[in-house]
């Protein structure tokens, strides 16, 4: 599960990092309001920043045609006509797609002179499976820039998860990004908080980019998280009932949360040939093999070791939704899976959809038999698969044809 800016900023905050003082606000009134107290507070700049599950909204453009995601104001009423600009348009990132995100949300935070921007991440090696902090002082821009441009530049420590990340090592990351003195002590206590966050969060990745060295109005440079990305491992997530709550479903795609309703992992793409497969690695493999014989798969869809007859149906009809598809292959391989199940399921859902698009099914294992014969009698109008390759090879070909 993804966060937005502002939700990150709040759990880094809880583990002891320094970010910048904000508010979250959702009408240009309330951003006025927020920017008010930032202003009255000291602040001599504002930053309004929307929130969309994307990354490069500084870059970005609102289809409206108004540039920047990311705001630097002067005043609280500059601050409002920033915030009306955002709020309700649609904004284009690199990270969105051409169809880009709407903005509902606005951080409002207090905007720090930048001296220098580093970049910060944590996330799990899984060549090594250890935790990886990864630092660079080119901060700001994206990183698969810089790694690929200049790898030498990312600083990389592994943690051993036993005893979390050691002081020291995040003091030689510290200087390997040349911070010296008191920001080397603040840059040392921001890593080991930024890893506790990510640590006990249960997050799969957190990102800071840029992490900021900043010079407040007293000239005294401190260490800033300016901008904040995380996302949570969904299998951990039942035991966070806070993180939970920060679930914004305006931002996942409408389809992929229909189907966690029913338990299903389903990841839409780009193709037209819709796969239904029980099993993660099978339904990788499916898809592969879709692509050998020249299909391109229109998702990935695996409804686990057991699913119900109600499943397998709730998967045809997630399937169905997405207009770009144009055939179906059902791969089943039945272990604990009852293959009479899928059929059952299968015959049941064409019948309730109507289907118009070529069905083509692959069944093996488990009462594969009673399957077959439950498909067989039910009258529909399906292909069926012997193999793998033969049923990748039907549907790539009834696709052709239709
Ligand atoms: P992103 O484009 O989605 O990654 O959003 P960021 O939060 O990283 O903001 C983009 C850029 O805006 C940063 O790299 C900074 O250069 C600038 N920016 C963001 N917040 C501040 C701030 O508080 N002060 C200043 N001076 N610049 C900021
Ligand atoms: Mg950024």
């Amino acid at each position: 599960m993804n966060l937005h800016e502002y939700q990150a900023k709040q759990l880094l905050a809880q583990h002891g990092v320094a970010v910048p003082s904000g508010e979250a606000v959702t009408t240009p009134e309330r951003a006025r309001e927020a920017a008010a107290r930032l202003f009255a507070a000291g602040q001599t700049l504002a930053v309004v920043k929307s929130q969309i599950h994307a990354g490069g909204r500084g870059k970005g453009t609102f289809k409206s045609g108004f540039q920047g995601g990311v705001k630097l104001c002067r005043s609280a009423d500059d601050v409002f006509e920033k915030a009306s600009a955002m709020l309700g348009n649609v904004l284009v990132t690199k990270q969105t797609g051409p169809e880009g995100r709407e903005v509902k949300t606005l951080l409002i935070a207090g905007a720090a002179t930048i001296k220098k921007e580093l970049y910060l991440a944590v996330l799990l090696d899984r060549s090594t499976s250890q935790p990886l902090i990864m630092a660079s002082t080119e901060g700001g821009v994206d990183i698969e820039e810089v790694a690929e441009k200049s790898p030498e530049k990312i600083i990389k420590e592994l943690i051993d998860p036993s005893v979390g990340l050691m002081p020291y090592q995040a003091r030689k990351l510290a200087a390997a990004l040349g911070l010296r003195g008191g920001l080397m002590a603040q840059a040392t206590k921001l890593f080991l908080g930024v890893y506790k966050a990510w640590w006990e969060c249960d997050a799969a990745m957190l990102e800071i980019n840029p992490l900021c060295v900043v010079t407040g109005a007293d000239g005294m440079e401190s260490i800033l998280a300016v901008d904040a990305k995380m996302s949570i491992e969904d299998n951990a997530l039942f035991r966070h009932k806070e993180i939970q709550a920060m679930r914004d479903l305006g931002e996942e795609a409408p389809l992929e949360i229909e189907a966690s309703k029913f338990n299903l992992n389903y990841i839409k793409l780009e193709g037209n040939i819709a796969c239904l497969v029980n099993g993660a690695g099978l339904a990788m493999a499916t898809m592969d093999i879709i692509q050998h014989f020249g299909g391109n798969p229109a998702n990935f869809l695996d409804v686990g070791g057991g699913a119900s007859k109600e499943q397998v149906s709730a998967a045809f009809k997630i399937i169905l939704s997405d207009p770009h598809v144009k055939a179906i292959l059902v791969n089943i391989f039945g272990g604990i899976m009852d293959c009479n199940v899928i059929a059952t399921g299968i015959v049941a859902a064409v019948l309730e959809t109507g289907l118009t698009i070529p069905l083509v099914v692959r069944l093996e294992g488990n009462n594969v038999q009673m399957g077959k014969k439950t498909l067989a009698e039910s009258g529909l109008n399906l292909i069926t698969g012997d193999s793998m390759a033969d049923a990748a090879q039907r549907v790539v070909a009834a696709l052709a044809a239709s």
